[in-house]
C-alpha cells in the first residue's frame, strides 16, 4: 500500500522521434517531485501542426518511444491519445486519464517553449484544475501575470535543457548524418530498419 497519493505525470508531444531532450527533461522532472509514474503520449497530430504533421506514423512513434523508456523505471507509454484518431487535446487526454486514475495526482510536463503558447491551448483553465503543470526551463523563467497565481513558483524549474530538437534529427537523418549523440540507438535501430524520416 502507497501512503501517499500516486503521482502521475502526462507528457505529451509528438515524439518524432522522441530524443534525449525529452528524456532529460522527463527524469529531472521525476526525480525532483519524485514522480511515481511518467507517461509519454504521442500525439496523432497537434493542433499547432496541422501544416506539419509527424514525420512517422503514431505506430511507428509509439514504438519508438517504448525501445526508448524500456530501461527506465516508472516511464511509461500511455496511448490515451492514439483514439483520438486525427487532432488531439491535452485536456481530453487528461480527463480521461484522471477517469481512470481518481485517487492520483496528476501533473502535466512542458517545456517552457511548450508552456509559452498555454493559454492558447484548449480549456485551459480547467487543464489547470486538473493537473499540477510543472515546466522547464534553461534560465529563471516564471509567465507574467494571471498565470503565475495559478501554479506555484516552483513548479517552474531551472535544469540544463539540451539543446535537441526532432526537426534537426530528422534532418540529419535525411542527410544521413550521425544521431547517437541526440536518440538512443535502440531507436536509431528501428529507424533504420523502417527507414524513416528518409524524405
Ligand atoms: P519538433 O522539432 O518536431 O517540433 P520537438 O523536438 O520540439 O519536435 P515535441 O515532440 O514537439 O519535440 O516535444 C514534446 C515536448 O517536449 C514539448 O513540451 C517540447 O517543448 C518538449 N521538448 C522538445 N525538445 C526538448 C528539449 N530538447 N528539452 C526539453 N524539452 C523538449
Amino acid at each position: 500500500m502507497q501512503n501517499h497519493m500516486k503521482k502521475i505525470a502526462f507528457f505529451g508531444g509528438s515524439f518524432d522521434p522522441i530524443h534525449f531532450g525529452h528524456l532529460n527533461l522527463a527524469i529531472q522532472m521525476k526525480e525532483r517531485f519524485e514522480l511515481d509514474q511518467v507517461l509519454f503520449s504521442p500525439t496523432p497530430c497537434s493542433p499547432f501542426k496541422l501544416d506539419s504533421p509527424p514525420g512517422a506514423s503514431l505506430e511507428h512513434r509509439s514504438k519508438m518511444i517504448k525501445k526508448a523508456i524500456n530501461e527506465i523505471d516508472s516511464f511509461l507509454l500511455c496511448e490515451i491519445e492514439s483514439k483520438f484518431e486525427k487532432i488531439s487535446y491535452t485536456i481530453d487526454a487528461l480527463l480521461e486519464l484522471k477517469q481512470i486514475n481518481l485517487d492520483a495526482q496528476i501533473f502535466l510536463i512542458l517545456s517552457n517553449e511548450a508552456f509559452k503558447g498555454f493559454n492558447k491551448w484548449k480549456e485551459s483553465d480547467k487543464i489547470l484544475e486538473i493537473a499540477t503543470i510543472l515546466v522547464g526551463s534553461r534560465d529563471n523563467y516564471l509567465p507574467d501575470g494571471e498565470l503565475l497565481g495559478k501554479i506555484p513558483k516552483e513548479n517552474f524549474v531551472k535544469m540544463p535543457i539540451l539543446d535537441i530538437s526532432a526537426t534537426e534529427i530528422r534532418e540529419r537523418l535525411k542527410k544521413d548524418l550521425y544521431c547517437g549523440h541526440l536518440v538512443n540507438h535502440k531507436v536509431l535501430e528501428y529507424i533504420e530498419l523502417h527507414k524513416l524520416y528518409q524524405s
